[in-house]
């Protein structure tokens, strides 16, 4: 049984997943590094969380699918030594094909729900039963749950509907569970990132270069792009109880996008 703190994150093979896991990785947690099908990069993420000063393992499982989400819990509880002391609620998709509002698709708006919505939820469901069960740490918590969200959440792009309103239930998700769980000694709270560079925004990169960098005012206020590192330190420093008096708080991690500027 490992003494170092444990964490699932979800989505951790790649991008802001795999930034999170590193930072875990430097705070001395444990990690499960969750992934849908890129083993390469998931092996590449667990080296990377040890040379950071962690350790972990793989698990490989559609977050989507009922049958590999209670797999999931399961390898990860045994890799991770009988115990989940963080949830990061990280995997996500965007829509393969942007599509106006007049004309989306039921296809993606399914496929964006059982990877964005439904599967966190249930994930989180059977993730926070097993936290009930353990032990109250040194601080006096059962576990601690992150979503990440987006700037989407609040933000209408109408040639990708589903994805918004998709990250909006999981903004709500946060609130109810934070609600739920608070009395429990679980504390849950909401990550929006902005604009991160990533596999996922690698196909917009001309576009939000041009938003970020070019543009004579921005816009973002903090006129870069978003790193997943800057995810990861957001979530380490809840890792590290920094914030035990709050729960249901959103962290804007986006270069102050979400300010209203005239
Ligand atoms: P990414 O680079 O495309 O990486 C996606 C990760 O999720 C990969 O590790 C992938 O695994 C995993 N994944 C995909 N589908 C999955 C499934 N069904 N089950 C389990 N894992 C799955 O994406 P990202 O940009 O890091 O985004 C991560 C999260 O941040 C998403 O929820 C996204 O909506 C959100 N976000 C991103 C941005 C941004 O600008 N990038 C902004 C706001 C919010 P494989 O490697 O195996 O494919």
């Amino acid at each position: 049984m490992t003494t170092l703190k444990t964490a699932l994150v979800t989505g951790a093979s790649r991008g802001i997943g795999r930034g999170v896991a590193i930072e875990l990785g430097r705070a001395g947690y444990r990690v499960a590094i969750n992934y849908a099908g890129n083993v390469a990069a998931a092996d590449e993420a667990l080296a990377l969380v040890r040379a950071a000063g962690g350790d972990g393992v793989t698990v490989q499982a559609d977050i989507a699918s009922a049958a590999d989400r209670e797999r999931l819990v399961e390898e990860a509880s045994a890799g991770l030594g009988g115990r989940i002391d963080l949830l990061v609620n990280n995997a996500g998709v965007a829509p393969t094909l942007r599509a106006d509002l007049l004309e989306a698709g039921e296809e993606s708006f399914d496929r964006l729900y059982a990877i964005n919505l439904k599967g966190p939820f249930f994930l989180t469901q059977r993730v926070a039963k097993q936290m009930l069960a353990q032990e109250a740490d040194a601080e006096g918590f059962r576990g601690r749950i992150v979503n990440v969200t987006s700037i989407s959440a609040y933000t209408a792009s109408t040639s990708r509907g589903d994805y918004c309103m998709l990250k909006a239930g999981l903004a709500m998700m946060t609130t109810l569970f934070a609600d739920r769980l608070a009395a429990d000694g679980i504390n849950v709270y909401e990550i929006r990132p902005g604009i991160i560079a990533t596999d996922m925004t690698s196909a917009v990169k001309d576009k939000y270069d041009q938003l970020i960098l070019r543009d004579e005012r921005g816009i973002t206020p903090i006129r870069r792009w978003g790193r997943p590192e800057d995810i990861g330190r957001a979530v380490r420093a809840i890792a590290e109880d920094r914030f035990p008096f709050s729960t249901g708080a959103v962290f804007d991690v986006d270069g102050g996008f979400h300010l209203q500027r005239l």
